[in-house]
């Protein structure tokens, strides 16, 4: 798939009321917004617009993680009475279909912005002063610069990527099943990965230096997650130091500081994501910055006079529709329109593995670290019409403050990212659990095992022991 310029006719169009230096999710969710506003804007991009989400993150996982569904629900047939039968795995045809998904939106994306009138640049940009930035010898002027650059896939000291080592970006383009694969990282692409590999048939195993998988998670969604994939057979290491790895023409070998080895035809290493700020001049221009990242207040402003930045690059949760967020609240910001900053506490999350975690608010350790005594319950999905049809397991977890509104919920489960919208609505609307348990859930849904949670918390339980 190429790249095809939307409108960007060098030498016109050199000054703008906004620069927008990356078209990822923030990046063009600004631009889009801004035009919208009727602010004129100048979109630089050095790769494709859409940036990691589309191209090499969100999307095109979740596309294979539709394909691992479809994979155990031809294996499983059997538990629902139908007969079939899993032949194999055809990479050609998963890839097809994901770069399908992909493509599709490209287009549609590029079609967007065509529309907005915005002009678009291909081509690396520097952000040479507060009011400029430089793309292939041509200075593009704005009266605001955004900053939106996102993230690359880091390494370990001593772990060079390349042959058998892997990110994501190679990850997500194998034309083959590894039989074998170490996953290095236990965090949301690193479980998701091998969730992927496990349903395609591979032999897993999952490397993690913490003492969990989801170590960002309430502890309640680790344990259940541990619990799923050890159902599944994924094997797991976690709290141990990952100490090295050879990769030969046939394979590659794992050591753990436990003096565990392991064997593998591939090593994912999955160890987060660094910001893309080195080479972008900013360190250069006096952007005030930390570990790489840019450093803003909770209005997105660096500490140079009217620039701006967001996503990935900005310390806090590395998350696409944070990122879209941002965007419209700086587009917002600048045409002048005073939004309110966002509550990044509110930013709900979602790892799409098998069973899925989702959840919004605070974590039972801090919510009592910062309300003090608060109360939690824990709801079965065994009690839940939907997910004995679906034949999963898993369970939901509330917290609130004593007496207070819910503070933050957590869920585990087949489909429970689809919950999460509920689930921000009441931790965002600060709702008392009585308040939802009033609201009338349609069954059988997954969304009543919310309702049930609610009415559990309230203290009047239905489908669940008290
Ligand atoms: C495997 C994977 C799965 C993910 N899954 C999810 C998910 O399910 N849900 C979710 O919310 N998030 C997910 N993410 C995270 C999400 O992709 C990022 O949070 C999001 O893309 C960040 O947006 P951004 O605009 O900050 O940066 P990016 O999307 O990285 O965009 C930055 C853009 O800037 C461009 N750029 C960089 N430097 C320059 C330069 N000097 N000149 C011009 N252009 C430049 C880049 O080419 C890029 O297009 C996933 C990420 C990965 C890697």
């Amino acid at each position: 798939m190429t790249s095809t310029p939307v409108t960007s006719t060098p030498g016109t169009n050199t000054s703008a009321d906004l620069v927008i230096l990356g078209g990822g999710s923030g990046g063009y969710a600004c631009a889009l917004r801004a035009a919208q506003l009727g602010l004129s804007v100048i979109l630089v991009e050095k790769d494709k617009l859409g940036g990691t989400c589309l191209h090499r993150g969100c999307i095109p996982t979740k596309a294979l993680l539709q394909a691992a569904e479809v994979a155990d629900a031809a294996r499983d047939g059997h538990q629902f009475g139908v007969k079939a039968a899993l032949e194999g795995i055809d990479m050609g045809g998963v890839n097809k279909y994901k770069d399908g998904v992909v493509a599709k939106m490209f287009k549609g994306l590029q079609g967007l912005v065509s529309s907005r009138g915005i002009n678009y640049v291909e081509g690396t940009g520097r952000f040479v002063a507060p009011n400029a930035v430089d793309v292939d010898g041509q200075r593009y002027l704005g009266r605001s610069i955004v900053l939106a650059t996102g993230s690359y896939a880091k390494s370990l000291p001593d772990l060079e990527i390349g042959g058998r080592f892997i990110t994501s970006d190679q990850a997500l383009n194998l034309d083959y099943l590894p039989d074998r694969v170490v996953v290095l990282g236990g965090g949301v692409i690193g479980v998701e990965f091998a969730s992927v590999w496990r349903s395609f048939g591979a032999e897993v195993t999952v490397v993690e230096a913490l003492p969990r998988l989801l170590p960002a998670e309430d502890d309640f969604c680790s344990k259940q997650l541990e619990r799923a994939f050890r159902r599944r057979g994924i094997t797991f290491r976690t709290g141990v130091r990952f100490t090295g790895a050879n990769q030969s023409n046939s394979g590659v070998t794992v050591n753990l500081a436990s003096g565990e080895q392991f064997e593998a035809d591939l090593l994912l290493v999955a160890v987060g994501r660094g910001p893309n700020t080195a080479d972008a001049g900013y360190a250069e221009a006096g952007v005030r910055m930390e570990r790489g990242f840019v450093l803003t207040d909770d209005r997105l402003r660096t500490n140079l006079p009217g620039v701006y930045a967001l996503g990935d690059i900005v310390p806090g949760l590395q998350l696409a529709h944070r990122g879209f967020a941002q965007g419209i609240f700086l587009a917002e910001d600048i045409a002048g329109r005073n939004p309110t900053p966002i509550d990044e506490d509110g930013i709900p999350r979602v790892t799409y593995c098998e069973p899925q975690v989702a959840s919004v608010g605070l974590t039972e350790v801090q919510a009592k670290d910062r309300h003090g005594e608060i109360e939690t319950i824990t709801y079965d999905l065994a009690g839940n019409g939907r997910s004995q049809i679906l034949q999963t397991r898993g369970a939901i977890k509330l917290v609130r403050a004593k007496n207070g509104p819910v503070l933050g919920i957590h869920l585990v489960g087949d489909r429970v990212g689809e919950l999460v919208g509920e689930a921000q609505l009441i931790v965002n609307w600060e709702a008392y659990p009585e308040d939802v348990a009033a609201l009338v859930h349609a069954h059988p849904t997954q969304n009543e095992a919310l309702g049930e949670a609610h009415l559990a918390l309230a203290g009047k339980p239905l489908h669940a022991h008290s």
